[in-house]
């Protein structure tokens, strides 16, 4: 028999504070590479670091306002980080969003708890439906899981996207049935788990893991229809961590060229050959027929926590006006506009996804799901919405965010001062303060957290379209056909 208590072992001591967390990371011999070479201990990694201390911000947020930050939950009887928390009423669900916002403000990045957050909300209820309908006992097991991880007050990372391959296919259809993560083996211990996951937000800095079905599925895709937890450093994992935009300015640029040299997000890919997870660990075992509940429930949670964007926001705003103080013009009639269209944007998307929270409704289980046509409509504004206040930004910073000298000129002897004399801005600011805004100006829209405010903002939680499919689904056409008939008397004309 597997021996599940000793897979908990290294968590018998809780996680309480942001340097816990960093120093629960070290010593745990993953099988972790970036730009092709093996990385011992990403903690001590100068690129991969400055992800970690964005996690780490989510415990420093619960050490410091307890309230926002942490939670008491029921499940195991104890004050939580809020991302192990299920939501069971509405505020569950605004102060999770307050909270996401409250964190994009304080790093400007991805801080890559969310996607476990989510998937913990999804596998709550999912297993609660099936266990209903078949008798099984996937909620009681998901329950165990989950109140070890909140007693141990851990990083559960959620790993749902798959390789896909040919996408007009169906797993069971590809020429490599491990394009999508798949069960190799069963036995009476538990299953045995092949292929890969993709863009896995914050999986190294996790320590365990949720793997769930990318997609609805069909009677022959069972193979493929599970969901287990396994720890981050399981035998048979190896991870890539995805190349960044200008992600090497942490060695090569020093702090100021880094534009936000303390934090950063991470995606991964993750290679599972033959990765064993105990039968107390599986929350799903063929179920084909719940992979797309699970996958739209867990993307209505997903699309609303795109509010994070919004903390993100809020930093390029500043900063954008900062740049305009320093240049001296932002009393400027156009620039004031500017940054009122900004925090237009900006408090769109916030108001769409907190409306989604405040009109949750209860699952049969007991938790509280975003309302799914405002979810939809949230992440959909999330699509466009950053990569307009982005322009607005550059826009106000003018050029030299993308033709500035490097801080080693800044440094060197014989061009420092001629770049101080015809970098400087108004009288009273700083030059390299100047300098150090438009850093994080470029950082955020076209350096490394750009990954998160933009390309991370179309694509995670689905792409556009998928948005506009769900909108499609819920618009009730139909229904307001019939109402704009009646107001113009086209009933009335008929009968
Ligand atoms: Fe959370 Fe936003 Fe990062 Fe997704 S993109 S994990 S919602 S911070």
């Amino acid at each position: 028999m597997p021996d599940v208590d000793g897979l908990w072992a290294d968590f018998a001591r809780p996680i309480a504070t942001a340097e816990d967390y960093i120093a629960s990371l070290r010593g745990r011999r993953m099988n972790v590479f970036f730009m092709g070479e093996r990385v011992p201990e990403p903690v001590d990694h100068p690129v991969i670091f400055p992800s970690i201390n964005a996690m780490a911000e989510t415990y420093r947020l619960a050490s410091e306002r307890p309230t926002l930050g942490g939670v008491h939950t029921p499940i195991a009887g104890l004050q939580t980080n809020r991302f192990l928390h299920v939501p069971t009423e509405p505020a569950d669900l605004v102060a999770k969003h307050e909270m996401q916002r409250e964190l994009g403000r304080r790093t400007g990045t991805c801080f890559q708890r969310c996607v476990g957050l989510d998937a913990i909300g999804a596998c709550h209820s999912v297993t609660f439906d099936i266990d209903a309908a078949n008798g099984t006992d996937y909620h009681k097991r998901f329950l165990a899981f989950l109140k070890r991880a909140q007693t141990a007050n851990i990083v559960i990372g959620g790993a749902m996207t798959d390789p896909k391959g040919d996408r007009s296919k169906a797993p069971h259809q590809q020429t490599d049935p491990d394009l999508f993560l798949r069960i190799v083996k069963r036995d009476a211990n538990g299953i045995t788990i092949s292929g890969a996951k993709m863009h896995q937000t914050g999986a190294v800095n996790s320590h365990w893991l949720i793997v769930m079905p990318t997609m609805r599925m069909t009677e022959a895709d069972k193979d493929w229809s599970f969901v287990g937890a396994l720890r981050v450093d399981a035998p048979g994992l190896t991870y890539v961590v995805g190349r960044q935009t200008n992600d090497t300015r942490a060695v090569d640029g020093g702090p100021l060229d880094a534009g936000n040299a303390q934090f950063a997000g991470q995606e991964a890919m993750i290679v599972f050959d033959n990765v064993f997870i105990p039968h107390e660990h599986v929350f799903m075992d063929g179920e084909w027929q719940y992979a797309a509940t699970l996958v739209e429930r867990f993307t209505t949670y997903h699309r609303s926590s795109y509010v994070c964007k919004t903390g993100l926001g809020d930093v390029l705003i500043g900063a954008a006006a900062e740049a305009a103080s320093h240049n001296g013009v932002e009393s400027v009639s156009h620039i004031k506009d500017k940054l009122v269209e900004m925090t237009h944007l900006n408090e769109t998307i916030y108001s769409s996804c907190m409306a989604a929270a405040y009109r949750s409704k209860p699952l049969a289980s007991g938790a509280y799901l975003n309302d799914e046509m405002l979810s939809n409509v949230a992440k959909h504004n999330v699509t466009r919405f950053p990569f307009e206040i982005a322009r607005l930004a550059q826009d106000i910073a003018g050029g030299l965010v993308v033709t500035m000298p490097s801080e080693k000129d800044l440094q060197n002897n014989e061009i420092g001062p001629l770049i101080r004399k015809f970098l400087q801005g108004r009288q009273g600011v700083d030059t390299v303060d100047r300098m150090r805004v438009l850093r994080l100006i470029e950082n955020m829209t076209i350096g490394r957290n750009a990954v998160g405010y933009l390309t991370e903002s179309l694509h995670g939680a689905g792409s556009p379209q998928a948005q506009r499919i769900q909108i499609a689904r819920g618009m009730a056409i139909d229904d307001k056909k019939a109402r704009a008939r009646k107001l113009a008397g086209v009933e009335e004309r008929r009968r």
